[in-house]
């Protein structure tokens, strides 16, 4: 008559095991892949697989600055463009020694020039390297 008990106990500790990481996946408001993917690589043909001290810099970028700015915004967050590998980001046109090639740099976009300008405001307060109102507002850079 035990073994129904013994069951649930055993599947509450393998639930309790994997719930920190999962639960810190879950509150992220951004994930590896929407700061990797790319039209322009998928055009091209280019792989723009993060390396290892990529993942864990977009991490970073997420946990200080990302995830912090869009509690802050209240609203949707979209990422133009994060992590470019070297061939993509010629290919885009970007800075020689873009922080986007290692994985710091993120450009955002809210959907208005509204939105850019209340979460320019909001990354001003928050960590970062670089930020910038890029295009007369099209998007934000920020680099952390
Ligand atoms: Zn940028």
């Amino acid at each position: 008559m035990n073994t129904p008990n013994l069951i649930v106990a055993a599947t509450v500790a393998a639930a309790e095991a994997v719930t920190p990481v999962k639960a810190k996946e879950k509150a992220s408001h951004f994930t590896i892949t929407e700061l990797t993917r790319s039209t322009t690589a998928r055009r091209q043909g280019i792989d723009n697989t993060p390396p290892e001290q990529a993942v864990k810099n977009l991490h970073r970028l997420i946990d200080t600055v990302l995830d912090p700015a869009r509690e802050l915004f209240g609203a949707p967050i979209y990422v133009n463009s994060g992590y470019r590998c070297r061939e993509l980001n010629r290919a885009v046109g970007g800075a020689a020694r873009s922080y986007h090639m290692s994985g710091r740099a993120a450009d955002l976009n809210t959907g208005s020039t509204e939105g850019n300008k209340r979460l320019y405001e909001i990354l001003k307060t928050l960590p970062h390297t670089e930020l910038i109102w890029e295009r007369g507002g099209t998007w934000i850079h920020v680099a952390y």
